[in-house]
């Protein structure tokens, strides 16, 4: 048997392959390049679609070479999701820099879009109408590209994702998976297939997009090191991680602690319309078998963490903000809202700003650092309540990934806040997992029932007993949310 899967994990900084040994259950070498990003306008992203192609294809030679093309069964690949690459079917060149997730200049589009619309688009899609998804950004380039209807005419335009994108360089193949086509507003997450009311209403043609597979579908082969390799599992970076982190079933979630927060919550093979304006997208799909999510995010969290460092100085290292937390035993009455950009859900308002109530002239640095970490845990808090009342489904246990999970005061906060355990597993790199485990069921070298197995936890932070204590200060917190929403 081969010995070794790569994941390629294409994100929004950098391009990564890493080379995951199956025997041994880890990863024993990674090859990384920084992607560029451009900002041509206020509020508008640009990545170059060509150089992230080079770039991955730069990575997995790097693996390659060192492993040997003999011994790679296969490529298992994780993206960043909603981008959006448009390119002739013919040269496989772009014909306009990709448009990145952050990009906001469809805004103005997407406020015009009708109520009725909004509501039709949230059912078949589960998300709300925003910039941030790929349909605007395609229309946006067929409106404003020349070369684009040129192509389109003569039938040459491919769209796709970035996933799509790289496939189709790697593979020659025009094709895409579930959990990145959810991300489009496209696609109709119930049917699993493009909806012609919504390619019309943003005169997309279907023809330009990609056919949609499974996560575990074989997506074609990559010529490498003189063998033909399968690229064979793929899913949306976030997706990807619930998978690395072995949340198979319904009421398990992950928490990724990165610069923002990403909560996804298994709702099993049911779709949850969410009531408070989370998103219900594919979690993963496995052959024929599609299980679905509900998605939350916080827009700050390690980014706080950040700011106390190089904001105001308090810290040296984001690792510090973990013992002078301890060094103090609660906040003193201080409370912080974390609303630098805004609030996300549950309370959409974009213009709420940050806040710091509670302060005595007894208030230290130490209870400001505590109060800040707190933040990004009730912010979770937020996150999950929402998640549960939509669904009626208990969260059981969160898995934690995210450089900031590696903060044993917020993790061990967490699940006291949370009243469950978080489970922090030794591999963090739950994307680039995910990537190789869907790749291994593609290939049939492992089943769904193993993957379970080879997650090892390496901290699993469990409840404290003292559940009125964390409801107590959990409420004091929602009243600071209350102060910051009146700003
Ligand atoms: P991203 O992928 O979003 O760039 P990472 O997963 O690499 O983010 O996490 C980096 C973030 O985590 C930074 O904002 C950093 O401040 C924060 N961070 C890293 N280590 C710690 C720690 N020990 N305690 C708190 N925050 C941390």
């Amino acid at each position: 048997m081969k010995k070794y899967l790569i994941a390629l994990d294409a994100g929004t900084t950098s391009v990564r392959a890493m080379l995951y040994d199956i025997a041994e259950n880890r990863f024993i070498l990674t090859a990384r390049q920084e992607v560029g990003q451009s900002f041509p306008q206020n509020g508008w992203v640009e990545q170059d679609a060509d150089e992230i192609y080079y770039k991955a294809a730069y990575v997995l030679n790097r693996c390659v070479s060192s492993a040997g093309a003999e011994h790679i069964a296969g490529i298992g690949l994780a993206n960043q999701r909603e981008t959006v690459v448009l390119w002739d079917r013919d040269s496989g060149e772009p014909v306009a820099p990709a448009i990145v997730w952050q990009c906001r200049r469809t805004s103005a589009f997407c406020a015009s879009v009708p109520k009725e619309m909004r509501e039709k688009i949230a059912r078949k899609t589960g998300l709300p109408v925003d910039a941030y998804f790929s349909a605007s950004k395609i229309k946006w380039i067929l409106e404003n590209v020349p070369a684009a209807r040129a192509l389109m005419q003569k039938g040459r335009l491919c769209a796709g994702t970035v996933d799509s994108y790289l496939i189709f360089k790697l593979t020659g193949q025009f094709v895409t998976d579930r959990t990145n086509a959810s991300r489009t507003m496209l696609f109709n997450i119930h049917t699993l297939d493009w909806d012609d009311e919504l390619l019309d209403y943003f005169n997309i043609p279907r023809e330009i997009l990609p056919e949609v597979k499974s996560c575990t579908a074989v997506m074609g082969e990559v010529p490498l090191g003189g063998h033909n390799i399968p690229l064979a599992g793929v899913a949306g970076d976030q997706q990807a991680a619930l998978f690395g982190q072995a949340c198979l079933t319904e009421g398990e979630g992950k928490i990724t602690y990165g610069t923002g927060l990403f909560l996804l919550f298994h709702t099993g093979e049911r779709c949850i319309a969410s009531q408070s304006g989370l998103i219900s997208t594919i979690g993963y799909s496995i052959g024929d078998k599609t299980v679905y999510a509900l998605e939350g995010s916080s827009f700050n969290a390690g980014s706080c963490v950040q700011w106390l460092r190089d904001g105001l100085g308090m810290l040296s290292e984001s690792a510090e903000s973990e013992q002078i937390a301890e060094s103090v035993k609660d906040t003193g009455g201080v409370r912080f809202v974390p609303a630098f950009t805004g609030l996300g859900a549950p309370h959409w308002n974009s213009d709420a700003r940050g806040l710091l109530s509670g302060i005595t002239r007894g208030t230290t640095k130490a209870h400001i650092v505590r109060a800040v970490l707190e933040s990004i845990a009730y912010g979770a808090r937020e996150l999950a309540d929402c998640m549960q009342r939509d669904s009626g489904i208990a969260l059981r246990e969160i898995k934690c990934d995210g450089g900031a999970s590696a903060n044993g005061f917020l993790m061990q906060f967490q699940a006291d806040v949370l009243g469950i355990a978080v489970n922090r597993p030794i591999e963090r790199e739950s994307t680039a997992l995910g990537a190789a485990f869907l790749a291994g069921i593609a290939l049939g070298i492992f089943g769904e029932g193993e993957i379970a197995g080879f997650r090892q936890a390496e901290t699993v932070f469990r409840p404290s007993r003292d559940r009125a204590r964390f409801e107590e200060w959990y409420r004091e917190y929602q009243t600071a949310v209350r102060r910051a929403l009146l700003t």
